[in-house]
């Protein structure tokens, strides 16, 4: 596995009980994959020789983040070695430019959106929509309906300006609200894309996993919801939805993965949104092909877990069970707090719940990185997200008692 995050330690312990040997490529030796797995090569994955040398004796290659060089995994795949996924697929994980433009291509919901060119071109990306929008039956202005918005905004500012590569956790995001304020993407030479301002509900995702000879399963759809750019807390499955839309949302994942010929879990995150009828509707706002933070709570709440199945996948081996072991399941993200040493909190948080599940990835506390989840189930929705936010709270030391 390339990458010695967080990612990879927990696709490692989801490989132990099938006896699989594990190889890892990574930055640092504490980095937190680096840390429990035993053969181990520190090294950069932007070189093609160090990549090379790593994946000499592997019988396949897969990766806890997307980063690596396009023609660096094209490489390795000449030289035999089997790359999951592919680089044809995982190029669309890389880069929001080639995403946005396949799904296009295959009839798939998105924001308006184009490449955008420099702060002019963004305040003329902004007139389009509006033009657009004038241009329909009624206006064209899906005022926002139902509860918390939700409507699609003809065009205008504000508009969403993102690099298409190397942004993660909201980092490479930007919302401007004016032509004069849109500068700083720009700067760092990386092609930019120009989003509509989604007015969604709610953020969910959909998370599939697809085997290289086609098998796929599909966990429900989850609702994720982020605090400053970052993934806060996911209630497996999404409360209240539609259960037409969550099946629609289901088959367009397993619809990308199979188009993108993925292999190994996608995840598809989406905003929920109304259309101007009323009627619900998903926009596909991103594309992950590793395991990924809205699928933390199948560890603890489905039958088969994601690092489960993404190991599978990979192999080639028949997917696991991915339906729910509870009717909720709530995961909670463990952010760095003001006070290093989160392992005295254990006591507190195990015994007051016995059912909590703590997942901690040895990583050095620092405010607000992401060193940890919780995991919590049953059957009553309130008293499960009780339970995992006080634990998270805890944990994290703004909660005290
Ligand atoms: P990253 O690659 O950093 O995860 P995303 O494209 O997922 O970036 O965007 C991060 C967050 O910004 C999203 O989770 C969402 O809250 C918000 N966002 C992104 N695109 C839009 C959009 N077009 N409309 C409204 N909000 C958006």
């Amino acid at each position: 596995m390339v990458g010695g995050g967080q990612l990879a330690r927990m696709t490692h312990e989801a490989g132990i009980p099938l006896g699989i040997r594990f190889k890892l490529l990574s930055d640092t030796p504490q980095d937190s994959a680096a840390q429990v797995v035993s053969d181990v090569v520190i090294g950069d994955y932007r070189d093609l020789d160090t990549l090379r040398e790593f994946a000499r004796g592997c019988d396949v290659i897969t990766f806890d983040h997307e980063h690596v060089p396009t023609e660096h995994l094209r490489a390795l795949e000449a030289d035999g070695i089997p790359v999951r996924p592919g680089p044809d697929a995982l190029v669309h994980a890389q880069d929001k430019g080639v995403m946005r433009a396949r799904l296009d291509a295959i009839g798939v919901p998105c924001p308006r959106h184009r490449i955008v060119t420099d702060p002019a071109d963004v305040a003329a990306f902004a007139a389009e929509g509006l033009a657009a929008g004038a241009a329909l039956e009624g206006g064209g202005h899906e005022g926002p309906s139902g509860k918390g918005g939700g409507g699609r905004r003809a065009g205008g500012f504000p508009v969403v300006l993102k690099t298409v590569r190397g942004g993660y956790d909201g980092k490479g995001v930007w919302v401007v609200d004016s032509a004069e304020e849109a500068a700083d993407p720009f700067r760092a030479g990386v092609p930019v894309l120009a989003e509509e301002k989604v007015d969604y509900v709610r953020e969910l995702a959909a998370n599939v996993v697809r085997s290289p000879h086609g098998q796929a399963v599909a966990y429900p759809v989850v609702e994720s919801q982020q605090v400053g750019g970052v993934c806060d807390t996911v209630i497996a499955p999404a409360p209240g939805l539609d259960g037409a839309l969550a099946l629609r949302a289901e088959e367009l994942a397993l619809r990308i993965a199979k188009e993108l010929d993925v292999v190994g879990h996608l995840a598809v995150e989406l905003f929920e949104i109304r259309h101007a009828d009323g009627s619900p509707g998903v926009l596909v706002n991103e594309l992950a092909m590793r395991p990924h933070n809205s699928g933390h709570w199948s560890m603890d709440g489905a039958i088969t877990s994601q690092f489960a199945n993404h190991v599978r996948a990979v192999l080639d081996l028949p997917l696991g069970d991915p339906r729910p072991r509870a009717g909720w399941t709530v995961m909670v993200n463990v952010l760095g707090g003001d006070y290093p040493d989160m392992y005295s909190a254990y006591l507190h948080c195990m015994a007051r719940d016995p059912q909590l599940k703590i997942h901690m990835y040895g990583k050095d506390v620092k405010p607000g990185r992401k060193v940890g989840h919780v995991n919590t189930y049953g059957d009553d929705l309130d008293d499960v997200l009780e339970r995992a936010r006080h634990a998270a709270g805890y944990l994290r030391g703004t909660i005290t008692e």
